[in-house]
């Protein structure tokens, strides 16, 4: 079909030497071009240098480990992270998944696949898989404010209905805690899902369309959908049973039912084809 993207250049962070060498060569072989580092620290010097379009991480470096790695990173971009991990539970993957990597290769690996989850990754971050906003968003009177461009959100519990970490909790108010809002930043992938989300207009979205919205890279991944929506949930205080941003469609996928105040209204379906290509800071 069509021609990968010419030259994109992959920063591979293993500290095995062999494995290493093993990526290089089957990533040189297939036309890209290739950086090392064998921990942390040299990973960040390398991209702070020259900013990679995509990264390969282990997780357990010596040094500073690929988590704190992947969250230095996402402090200042979004260029598209793979793990590629021993860390193979399913708690380890989520935990990973959370810290903003797009996708999650459990060792040992076949370096053919990782190869194929590279140029999956890259093809659908090429595209504009939806058109970010560039205001700030909001839903439901206030109670949710986002930033698209920083991915930072507020997020104010209403007094007297307590949601999120309690879940399915009988309570529902605690008394004398003060109804702080909470703040923090989406991940890249969880911005996109949620302008995903938001731009159907109330029309439940599957988990492949989530997925490809998320920039997942393999069908198999779809379960990383169910992850960013849970992350998504705690960090908004949503929660399955009582929803009041996304809920969840038995066999269809999820809807987001919050009420988008006017910043939020325009925002489209997801978009086509045009955005450009690789960007990353
Ligand atoms: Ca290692």
């Amino acid at each position: 079909m069509s021609q990968r993207a010419p030259r994109a250049r992959i920063l591979v962070v293993e500290d095995e030497a062999r494995l290493r060498g093993l990526l290089r060569l089957y990533l040189e072989r297939a036309g890209y071009e290739v950086a090392e580092a064998a921990d942390g620290r040299a990973a960040l010097e390398a991209v702070d240098e020259t900013p990679p379009d995509l990264l390969v991480v282990d997780l357990m470096l010596p040094g500073l480990q690929g988590e704190a790695l992947i969250r230095a990173i996402r402090e200042t971009s979004d260029v598209p992270i793979l793990i590629a991990s021993a860390k193979r539970s399913d708690v380890e993957r989520i935990a990973g998944l959370r810290l903003g990597a797009d996708d999650y290769l459990p060792k040992p690996y076949n370096v053919h696949e990782l190869v194929e989850r590279v140029h999956a990754i890259l093809r659908r971050s090429g595209r504009a898989r939806v058109e970010l906003p560039a205001e700030p968003l909001s839903f439901a009177g206030g109670r949710l404010v986002i930033d698209p461009l920083t991915r930072a959100y507020r997020c104010t519990d209403p007094a007297g209905d307590r949601v999120g970490d309690l879940g399915g909790d009988a309570g529902g108010s605690r008394h004398g805690a003060p109804d702080r809002p909470r703040e923090g930043r989406l991940t890249p992938a969880e911005m996109r899902l949620l302008v995903a989300l938001v731009g159907a207009s109330g029309v439940p979205l599957d988990r492949e369309a989530l997925l490809r919205a998320a920039g997942g890279a393999h069908a198999e991944t779809a379960r990383t959908v169910d992850v960013h929506v849970g992350n998504l949930r705690r960090k908004l205080g949503d929660n399955a049973v009582h929803p009041w941003a996304i809920e969840t469609i038995p066999e269809a996928g999820y809807r987001w039912i919050a009420q988008a105040d006017d910043s939020a209204a325009g925002i489209g379906g997801p978009a086509g084809a045009s955005g450009p290509a690789g960007a990353s800071g």
